[in-house]
């Protein structure tokens, strides 16, 4: 009841910029869960936004999968419109997206689209607003490379090597079929369309948004080369899929690159995040805004390293392919879907503990199996991580 009120009482950002008694949504009791703080009582319903900071809007499109949103920021620009992140292509995002310009817009147009990453609830309808809006597009390259790849890439028919390498990490032959049958366009399906023309977010480069000065942070191993940005006038952080509060982001080994080491990249990536200082609010792609940066990045690395901890205790057992060690990292059954993020994500744990050397392998009857190495030890876990060569990235203070 309390957040279809609040819901009724969000204040269209045409409105909020003149008027002083615009309904403050922060919650007087904010809600705490783990060292995070939720100060915006509910969240943004259909065709409404959330107003974060002055000029900055909070909106969600929904997605039609299980996790059934995602959060896009508005910024008032003056004469336009930037958005960051677009929801994936399809009826319900763009009807979505009609609401906010006939409520939130105020008849201005959309002039730039910032995408934080290429995966479909991020990128999916950018091309379309992009010729929507005649507006601009940028993005980091590797991740609009990335896209343009997969997408380009989109097939019907299942790829051979993507087979043999489901097959190699353990996946059981009788599920050929279903996988076949699967077909490979479902980046295609998710994305309207890739900006032909953009601009490139550099790591550490600065830019203008929303009458504030905005400092790029790439992050790596969700996807290849994910734009965080934070605000260097106030206290904000757009953590796009890089912090999320109480879900934790898929870090998968992906078949075009079964060698690489994607986790040693996102705890980096995390660990350099702990460099912001203060305690700015954090604008994620998913769930609510919130407080408390550095306990959650805390939380991830942490949770990584458990997990990492379980999955050597089970490979000590007995050489086990990647399929064999789910009962390790994930309590429940896997089923549809989820069973390649999982695999992926099992994967990307093996990796990391090969790379340190807590792991080997061997190939037998067309299947890696992994045996565990050494003893686990948390602490030179992390160490070993950020002694790998082309891991670290560069230090936040370098950027000053
Ligand atoms: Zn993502």
């Amino acid at each position: 009841m309390a957040e279809d009120q609040a819901a009724e009482e969000t204040v269209a950002p045409d409105q909020a910029a003149e008027d002083t008694n615009v309904v403050d949504h922060r919650s007087p009791a904010a809600e705490v869960d783990d060292g995070l703080r939720y100060p915006f009582e509910g969240t943004p319903e259909a065709g409404s936004v959330i107003e974060v900071a002055k000029g900055v809007f909070w909106a969600r499109i929904p997605l039609p999968w299980s996790l059934d949103h995602i959060n896009v920021y508005l910024f008032d620009e003056g004469d336009g419109w930037t958005i960051v992140d677009t929801g994936s292509n399809g009826s319900r995002g763009i009807e979505a997206w009609e609401a906010i310009e006939a409520s939130v817009f105020g008849g201005k147009p959309v002039t730039r689209v910032i995408a934080t990453h290429l995966h479909p609830d991020h990128l999916g309808l950018a091309g379309w607003l992009v010729e929507r809006h005649k507006a601009s597009f940028a993005m980091t390259m590797t991740e609009y490379l990335m896209a343009s790849h997969l997408w380009a890439g989109a097939a019907q028919e299942f790829p051979e090597h993507e087979l043999e390498y489901l097959f190699s990490m353990g996946v059981d032959r009788q599920y050929e079929p279903m996988i076949r049958s699967a077909g490979f366009g479902n980046y295609k399906r998710g994305v309207h369309s890739i900006p032909p023309v953009f601009t490139r977010l550099e790591d550490g480069s600065e830019i203008d948004l929303g009458n504030r000065r905005w400092r790029v942070i790439m992050g790596r191993g969700h996807s290849p080369e994910h734009a965080c940005l934070l605000c260097l006038d106030e206290p904000l952080f757009i953590s796009g899929d890089q912090v999320l509060p109480r879900i934790t982001s898929n870090v998968s080994v992906y078949a075009r690159e079964p060698m690489a080491n994607p986790l040693a990249h996102w705890i980096a990536s995390l660990d350099r995040l702990k460099q912001i200082g203060g305690d700015p609010l954090v604008l994620p792609a998913h769930g609510q805004v919130f407080y408390g940066l550095h306990a959650r990045l805390d939380a991830l690395i942490d949770g990584h390293l458990r997990k990492l901890r379980s999955l050597h205790g089970r490979i000590a057992e007995k050489p086990r392919s990647p399929v064999q060690t789910f009962p390790a990292l994930f309590r429940r059954k896997i089923t549809g879907f989820d069973f390649f993020l999982a695999l992926g994500e099992a994967v990307s744990h093996i990796n990391l503990l090969e790379s340190v050397g807590l792991a080997s392998r061997s190939f037998d009857d067309g299947v890696y199996r992994f045996e565990a190495q050494g003893t686990y030890d948390e602490t030179d876990v992390m160490a070993s991580v950020m002694a790998l060569k082309g891991v670290p990235l560069r230090s936040l203070a370098d950027f000053e």
